[in-house]
């Protein structure tokens, strides 16, 4: 240890006692959180020296893995050279390159990016931006957003108001006027006897009900993850999606994908929207893996045709987008996230995932033999365990294994060295891309174990 550096007492008193933590019970002093030194690979220390398998890599954002010499190099050398200029009058070689980058990637004509400082604010962004493309058109009743049950899109006012986690926000304001929820498209969760398709059926009904309640005229954007993810790894029916646009389309109604989990690889590909759901939405919000976490970035992506109708109207009066932020297109984590990029395409890392897909997906499922689970889905390299108390146990049980559940298993893995996000009655998990097959088997293997004795406990 370097002299004067704090020791692991320290820190934990200080954490304690100073460091307010997101999601985190008001003036709780004894969390005595995991203090994480250093990263590896897919693996994390802590100052115990133990080693952990990084399940959720860090946040799902954790693509390359941790401890990637080139990352802090590329981070370094542009601290070096210009760790800062000011977005609101002028650029720099990192923000403009990784601007064209992400456009070269992205579906249909989303051509025009917009960074900010995460996913929130990325969401933020976006639904501001719908805002002014209404106000501009001339359309002020139109400012309605129709959001999803379980959607989570982050902690800003606006995402927030979006976010549709009930439990989120019992202490918490947001717009509860101008948002319109309809229900998660988890087909674990359709009516028993039900078809995948008369469930997707509803679902879209549900949709089309509710703008014709609302009425085209005062909604402007719907916004959807591709497959749920803080919301329990939700992966919505075939054609969901592309039925969702299709009623937008039909009314007018902008389409925001919100790809802060699923971009960079998550699904094997760049952005999932198109590739993965077959749709072109006119907006896509990312983060996260943009910079595999290294550094805080995030980017709305938006539609030539949107910029390009509002120029038009605009005609010779230049109309400004009153919305941005001071570390907006930061060089620093643009140089990082050119180099998080050029890494994954250098280890055909996406190529990498749709190929060790299906066998970590076969393991997640084999994992619904334990009679505590009762649905164990996923896609990609996206994984959720929700427990559930079989039928014929006592009521006491079963509302155990509903509050509970998450966190007894998530206490079991670490135990054995693999880290999960407990979620209320879920785990979820996400790891870093470069997971090999022999660590898939150690996860899921820890898993079991894991599953078998919260099984015996519980039930
Ligand atoms: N959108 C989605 C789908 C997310 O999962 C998250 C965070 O988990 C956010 C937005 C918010 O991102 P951030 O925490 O970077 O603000």
């Amino acid at each position: 240890m370097r002299a004067n550096a704090p020791s692991a007492a320290d820190i934990r008193q200080f954490d304690n006692r100073n460091h307010v933590h997101p999601w985190h019970p008001v003036g709780m002093e004894d969390a005595n959180f995991m203090i994480a030194t250093e990263g590896d690979g897919i693996h994390l220390f802590d100052t115990e020296g133990r080693k952990y398998i990084d399940g959720p890599a860090g946040m799902w954002s954790t693509q390359i893995g941790y401890g990637r010499r080139e990352m802090a190099d590329a981070i370094a050398e542009q601290v070096m050279k210009l760790p800062f200029a000011t977005p609101w009058t002028s650029t720099t070689g990192p923000a403009a390159v990784l601007a064209s980058k992400l456009a070269a990637h992205s579906p249909g004509d989303l051509n025009r990016v917009f960074f900010t400082t995460g996913g929130s604010t990325a969401v933020d962004s976006a639904l501001r931006f719908v805002h002014f493309y209404n106000n501009m058109l001339g359309r002020h009743e139109k400012k309605g957003i129709i959001a999803r049950e379980k959607g989570y899109h982050g902690s800003t006012y606006l995402a927030a108001s979006v976010s549709g986690k009930a439990r989120d926000k019992s202490f918490l304001d947001t717009d509860e006027i101008n948002v319109h929820f309809i229900g998660d498209p988890n087909p674990y969760g359709r009516p028993d006897g039900m078809s995948t398709s008369d469930w997707c059926d509803r679902l879209i009904d549900e949709l089309a009900q509710t703008i014709a309640t609302v009425g085209a005229g005062r909604i402007a954007a719907f916004i959807a993850e591709p497959v749920l993810a803080s919301g329990g790894v939700i992966v919505p029916p075939d054609g969901y999606h592309r039925r969702c646009l299709e009623i937008c389309r039909q009314h007018d109604i902008l389409y925001i994908s919100d790809e802060v989990v699923t971009a960079f690889g998550r699904m094997g590909e760049m952005f999932a929207s198109e590739t993965v759901f077959g749709i072109t939405p006119d907006i896509i919000t990312c983060a996260k893996g943009i910079t595999s976490g290294y550094v805080p970035l995030g980017a709305v992506l938006i539609s030539d045709r949107l910029m390009d109708e509002m120029r038009a109207l605009s005609q010779d009066e230049y109309i400004m987008f009153t919305n941005g932020f001071t570390y907006s297109g930061h060089p620093v984590a643009c140089a990082a996230a050119l180099k998080n990029i050029e890494i994954m395409e250098r280890e055909d890392m996406f190529a990498h995932v749709r190929q060790i897909t299906p066998y970590f997906q076969q393991r997640l499922r084999d994992l619904a033999r334990h009679p505590i689970v009762g649905d164990a889905r996923g896609m990609g390299l996206l994984g959720c365990i929700e427990g559930r108390a079989p039928s014929e146990s006592t009521e006491e049980a079963r509302l155990a294994v509903d509050l509970e559940f998450g966190m007894r298993l998530d206490k079991k893995c670490e135990a054995r060295g693999l880290l999960v996000r407990p979620i209320i009655n879920m785990a979820v998990f996400s790891p870093p891309l470069i997971i090999q097959q022999d660590d898939i088997d150690r996860m899921f293997d820890i898993m079991d174990v894991a599953l078998a004795e919260v099984s015996e406990e519980m039930l």
